[in-house]
């Protein structure tokens, strides 16, 4: 049997849910790119911590929301590791908690630049490396959305769940485009997750307020999110396209 190089670019790949993903995918033998804007400590931490289970992952400085940088971090994960098989498209962000009624244009440019935007971009690169490999069938896409995209974010976050929403359709539409090639364009949708991005939301216990009333009584893990990432880029996937999970408790 002919073993391909499965090589995945991670966005935001440095905390929360893409951090537990590159480690995921780590121990499934990709070799992972993690792309980080800031904080190149956590990014240097978690390559040091594949490294330390015999994993092959580097850090990648580069601002999402800017499409130069992000045609140069394309180049250099090329440069460094080849061309790439597998995007999970994961940066999210969130600006404080705030209705619509008070939310200004450049708020909620903000949001779109960061959450809509580099998804488009970062796909048109990675199709470039896709069509450097002879079987295009072995290369997919997660897009990571959230629950918030049905349910609409009131009284917090309406432009973040309305991002949300243009990552679904997204998906559906750029799994179309793509499956001639048989490429396959999947969907994650967590729900109230245990991470940082609350901290930027204004509410660092958000999720333990909003546990209680979720069906499942908990919130989630990163790592129980980044299973179902693992799972949708896998071979074991293989007929899913323009697929969604909900990861979110039930809601
Ligand atoms: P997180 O813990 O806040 O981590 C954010 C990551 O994105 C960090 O690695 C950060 O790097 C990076 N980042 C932020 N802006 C960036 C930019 N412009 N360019 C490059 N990297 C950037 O986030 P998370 O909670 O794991 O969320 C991951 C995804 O899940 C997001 O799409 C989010 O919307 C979605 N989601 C999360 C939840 C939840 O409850 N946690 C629920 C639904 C959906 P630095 O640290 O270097 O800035």
């Amino acid at each position: 049997m002919v073993m391909y190089k499965k090589v995945v670019l991670i966005t935001g790949g440095s905390r929360g849910i893409g951090a537990a993903a590159a480690k995921l995918l780590a121990e499934r033998d990709y070799v992972v790119a993690i792309n980080y804007k800031e904080n190149h400590n956590s990014a240097k931490e978690l390559v040091k911590s594949i490294h330390a289970m015999g994993g092959q992952a580097a850090e990648f400085q580069a601002d999402i929301s800017d499409e130069q940088q992000v045609e140069a971090l394309f180049s250099s994960v090329l440069l460094k590791f080849g061309p790439i098989t597998h995007l999970v498209n994961n940066v999210g962000v969130l600006a404080q908690q705030q209705r619509v009624e008070s939310m200004t244009a450049e708020r909620i440019n903000h949001i779109f630049q960061s959450n809509v935007t580099p998804y488009f971009i970062c796909a048109r690169e990675v199709i470039k490396h896709f069509k450097e490999h002879e079987d295009m069938s072995k290369c997919a896409i997660v897009n990571v959305s959230s629950a918030a995209s049905r349910l609409g974010g009131a009284n917090e976050y309406v432009d973040y769940a309305a991002s949300k929403g243009a990552i679904d359709t997204f998906t559906t539409g750029l799994s179309l485009e793509l499956a001639q090639y048989g490429v396959r364009v999947n969907c994650v949708r967590p729900g109230c997750i245990y991470t940082d991005i609350h901290r930027d939301g204004g509410e660092e216990a958000r999720v333990s307020r909003l546990a209680p009333q979720l069906p499942l009584r908990r919130g989630g893990t990163a790592l129980e999110v980044a299973n179902a990432i693992a799972w949708l880029l896998s071979d074991e996937a293989s007929y899913a396209t323009g697929s969604f999970i909900d990861l979110a408790g039930g809601k």
